[in-house]
């Protein structure tokens, strides 16, 4: 079974006591290039490996069989873009490490053991055949080739919100002490979350229901798998037996839970295909199904539940300039509607519809747009910073350039040295108004 954070803690106690393995990686270089990029482990001895790639985010994951995980891989020169970063995972078992290559864009890789010569030891060279499109290609043309190139998956080069109104026809979720009905609140809140999204380009709202309907808890995951949303935004009121409390808070996925699903969906096989997408192609090919389902579940599942941490702080940053908050963390729960492995999903708990003052603020409709500006804004940001592959913003993002503001710089001044207007600078950076201030980090649209 995949283990949870703590287990891993625990598992990584255990390996260091038992018996250290025999093989080390000694240091990790990166040689980028135009057409090509190589990265080259230097080994104690010679490396038994395998390896595979996964997408959404892109990646090369290398297992070595025997080896040490003790080098420090947050100081790896890297100076190319093709190159992400260069992380560990959990391995496979206690005497093997497993490092993640992760890409900004295609790349075909090729793995090699190099024997010692001249007064350099044993290497593994991974090679990645670079995808990048060039340069004078109009910007549809690339995202087009961006999607084409994936034929197992085609993507829409949208990045697809689900939204998720809490509750709905005969299940109205908490009553209010003025009587409100939290299926409502959550409704129109959801509405209005879609109107924003949709409004924005690059984004794209699907919603679990658009009306005053019943969906069971379980179902609602399903759809944003169905409508292959990229994170799943569940919206729900509070309530309590005593009209105190109040406040807004944010709910992910607990760990213990999200084993509990891993379980479940390894023991549903028909339904691999479906979850994995194109990485169900490499399962097919390999004998061991089970162990390599189990890791891709298991890494997708990591990834679900890091996005959602990530985002769910940013809702709690957001959602405190607008209300006040129960909670200031993210908090994990055991709930249906968070269960999906592959889709970062959150649940938003607006305030309390039992305290009188915040039901009667529920019921206003500026502070509901306010609340749903709040998630936006939030998703918004998150996205920008890590676009999922494919989407327009991962295009954009990968052409623009980014200057750091120095003393005396303005932005009139910028865009006469990058040649581009004042007007696209502040769109590309949602900015207001004029004012920069020295060291902010500013993106410069090519065109
Ligand atoms: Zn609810």
């Amino acid at each position: 079974m995949v283990r949870s954070i703590i287990s891993i803690l625990l598992f990584c106690v255990v390996v260091h006591g038992v018996q250290a393995a025999q093989n080390n990686i000694e240091g990790i270089r990166i040689w980028p290039s135009s057409e090509n990029t190589r990265v080259v482990f230097d080994m104690k001895s010679a490396p038994d490996f395998t390896y595979f790639t996964l997408k959404n985010p892109l990646r090369v994951v290398v297992d070595l069989q025997n080896t040490n995980d003790n080098l420090n891989l947050s100081n790896i020169d890297n100076s190319g873009n093709l190159i992400k970063k260069v992380r560990y995972s959990k391995a496979k078992d206690s005497r093997s490490a497993r490092v993640v290559i992760e890409l900004s864009r295609q790349a075909k890789p090729s793995l090699f053991a190099v024997a010692p010569s001249d007064n350099l030891g044993h290497r593994l060279v991974v090679d990645l055949a670079d995808s990048a499109p060039s340069q004078n290609t109009s910007l549809q043309a690339s995202v087009n080739n961006v999607v084409m190139d994936d034929k197992s998956s085609p993507r829409d080069t949208n990045i697809i919100v689900a939204i998720d109104a809490g509750h709905g026809g005969r299940d109205p979720g908490s009553i209010g002490p003025a009587g409100t009905y939290e299926k409502h609140i959550t409704l129109s809140i959801a509405k209005m979350l879609e109107d924003m999204i949709d409004a924005e380009p690059g984004m794209k709202a699907i919603m679990t229901r658009g009306s005053d309907s019943y969906i069971s808890p379980n179902r609602r995951p399903e759809i944003a798998r169905e409508k292959k949303a990229d994170l799943l935004i569940s919206i729900h009121a509070d309530a309590f037996s005593q009209p105190e409390p109040r406040g807004g808070s944010v709910w992910v996925l607990s760990m213990r839970r999200a084993d509990t699903e891993l379980g479940r969906w390894l023991e549903k096989s028909e339904r691999h295909a479906e979850l994995l997408g194109g990485a169900a192609e490499v399962i097919n090919d390999k004998s061991s199904e089970r162990y390599l389902t189990e890791t891709i579940l298991g890494l997708s599942m990591d990834h679900s539940m890091a996005t959602s941490h990530d985002l769910g702080n940013k809702v709690v940053d957001e959602l405190k300039k607008v209300t006040s908050m129960h909670k200031r963390r993210p908090q994990a729960a055991s709930l249906a509607v968070l269960t999906a492995p592959d889709i970062p999903s959150i649940l938003v708990e607006v305030g309390f519809i039992s305290n009188p003052q915040e039901e009667k603020n529920l019921n206003w409709s500026a502070h509901r747009e306010r609340l749903a500006n709040a998630i936006f804004n939030a998703t918004k940001r998150y996205f920008k910073q890590v676009p999922p592959d494919g989407t327009l913003w991962a295009f954009e993002k990968a052409n623009n350039r980014t200057h750091k503001v120095r003393s005396g710089e303005s932005l009139s001044l910028l865009a006469q040295r990058y040649n581009v207007k004042v007007s696209s600078i502040k769109a590309a950076n949602d900015l207001s108004g004029d004012i920069v201030r020295v060291g902010q980090v500013l993106t410069i649209p090519r065109t």
